[in-house]
């Protein structure tokens, strides 16, 4: 039996409309669930829609429509969204799914049967858009730090989960688990938060009706975290499928490091106290700055990422995602960054390379691609970038495992210029420099497919192979798998460059 990867985005509110920082989490997620699946691991991916909570229940009042009909209308957004993109997620969670009501059920119980929930009265300051309370001391000049907007005053009696007392298992767990939270500059962040000390939170409300009823007691309605957070468990098949469940369990998840503190610490606490084992990982990625500020819709710097596909194609779209931000530090994102790293990674490096290749074959070879030299100097190099981009997946650092492949393109494209075959006579020498450059393209088409998953099957079909890179897995990647003798074709660029704002020279 495979390896079982089970690898989790984030679940999206429906009152935010997709834009290209959700994008970047579920790209992440596609890319790096399409590596271990070509590694020939069973891959679970996993990804939807958190549906429920005051915003869902005043939003559908604004509208007009029941709160079920509002979530059906804003969800359908993101599936849209992630189809466009090339997302192959194999599951997509909505928490309004009756299959969600029962892991939410089941969970709370078990949490309750173990000592770990109580009713208590609760005031405090409260952020409707986070559905969280802040202390005083939290807040940036009276406002939620994360909305920057202010707070209301709340009474009410919550359910409370006992997180203080998870305080020295957790730390545990972090000191057993040295590789529980990715990238490290993350893991001190929730040491730090565990360190400074936990506090019970509450996992109620009694002025929403718009959720999961706490089972025991149905007038309250289970609040934020105990209903999100168990997504991640109903996908994998907790309360209705136990095998499959242990097939899956313990998730990857991937998310933004500004639900470090729920994905780190409460999360692993809430699974401790209902006996199941935390998360394999979580990966915390920064956020993505436009011009310096955070992308929200209060910033009006959203960017919905079909506006961007349509200039650079969905592959170059995913591309830049994955190549220019790196997993863990807050990133920079600008129009004309995107352009400039199109045209030299997509139009300039590999875009050359394919072209260059299948011209020099026509004129050369007749058409006919040769065969690599088996003792190719690129044969060494592949097998070094071949490692260096299977580490790089294997701790969801894409840009670095990209960055490694494109080295190869680029010693290609090197030796190419070198070489000069187009101002050779046709012979073994030509055929030796083409094979092992048409190897290289084979090789590229099979570790760049997680990333640009179309364009890679695009080279594997035009230089003569009849299927797909995605298919062929990774088995397929060591030097000398081109068997020369196919038809190498000569197509239309596969990335036209871009000149001005959007505009394909
Ligand atoms: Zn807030």
């Amino acid at each position: 039996m495979p390896d079982s990867y089970y690898v989790t985005t984030p679940i999206y509110y429906v009152t935010d409309a997709p834009h290209i920082g959700h994008a970047y989490t579920t790209v992440t997620a596609d890319a790096v669930a399409r590596w271990h699946r070509m590694a020939g691991e069973d891959v679970r991916f996993l990804t939807g829609t958190d549906e429920h909570g005051l915003k869902v229940q005043r939003s559908a009042e604004e509208h007009g429509v029941t709160p079920q009909e509002w979530a059906e209308r804003t969800s359908r957004r993101y599936e849209e969204a992630w189809e466009l993109l090339d997302i192959s997620n194999d599951d997509f969670i909505r928490t309004t799914e009756p299959r969600h009501h029962t892991a939410v059920t089941k969970i709370l119980e078990a949490c309750r049967a173990n000592g770990d929930i109580e009713l208590r009265r609760y005031e405090g300051l409260y952020c409707v858009s986070c559905e969280g309370y802040y202390t005083e001391s939290e807040l940036v000049e009276g406002n939620c730090p994360i909305h920057h907007r202010p707070v209301e005053h709340m009474e009410e009696e919550n359910y409370f989960f006992l997180l203080s007392r998870y305080e020295d298992r957790l730390l545990e767990w972090y000191e057993t688990h040295p590789e529980f939270v990715r990238p490290r500059s993350r893991r001190n962040e929730a040491l730090g938060f565990i360190r400074g000390g936990l506090q019970d939170f509450s996992i109620s409300r009694t002025s929403i009706t718009w959720g999961v009823p706490i089972p025991w007691d149905p007038s309250h309605v289970t609040y934020v975290w105990f209903d999100a957070l168990t997504n991640y468990l109903t996908g994998a098949g907790y309360g209705s499928d136990d095998e499959e469940f242990a097939h899956w369990w313990p998730a990857v998840h991937l998310l933004g490091k500004d639900i470090l503190r729920f994905h780190c610490v409460y999360w692993p606490a809430m699974l401790m106290s209902a006996g199941i084992e935390p998360p394999r990982n979580a990966y915390v990625h920064g956020f993505l700055l436009v011009g310096g500020e955070k992308m929200s819709k209060t910033t009006l710097n959203q960017i919905a990422p079909a506006d961007l596909v349509a200039d650079f194609g969905v592959d170059g779209f995913r591309y830049h995602f994955l190549r220019n931000q790196p997993f863990g530090p807050d990133g920079d994102f600008s129009y004309e960054g995107m352009v400039a790293r199109y045209n030299a990674d997509l139009a300039n490096n590999l875009g050359n390379l394919l072209s260059r290749v299948s011209t020099v074959v026509a004129r050369k070879c007749g058409g006919v691609g040769p065969a690599p030299d088996p003792g190719s100097e690129l044969g060494v190099l592949t097998a070094e970038v071949f490692d260096r981009a299977a580490n790089a997946w294997a701790d969801v650092q894409p840009s670095a495992a990209l960055e490694a492949t494109w080295s190869l393109i680029g010693a290609a494209n090197a030796m190419l210029e070198k070489a000069e075959p187009w101002k050779m006579e046709p012979g073994p020498e030509v055929d030796r420099v083409l094979g092992d450059a048409l190897e290289v393209l084979r090789i590229v088409g099979l570790l760049a497919a997680p990333a640009i998953p179309s364009s890679a099957a695009e080279i594997w079909r035009r230089i003569g192979l009849g299927s797909d890179p995605s298919a062929a897995g990774l088995e397929a990647a060591g030097w000398g798998g081109y068997p020369g003798g196919l038809e190498v074709e000569k197509g239309k660029p596969l990335f036209p460059r871009i000149g001005g704002r959007g505009n394909r020279s």
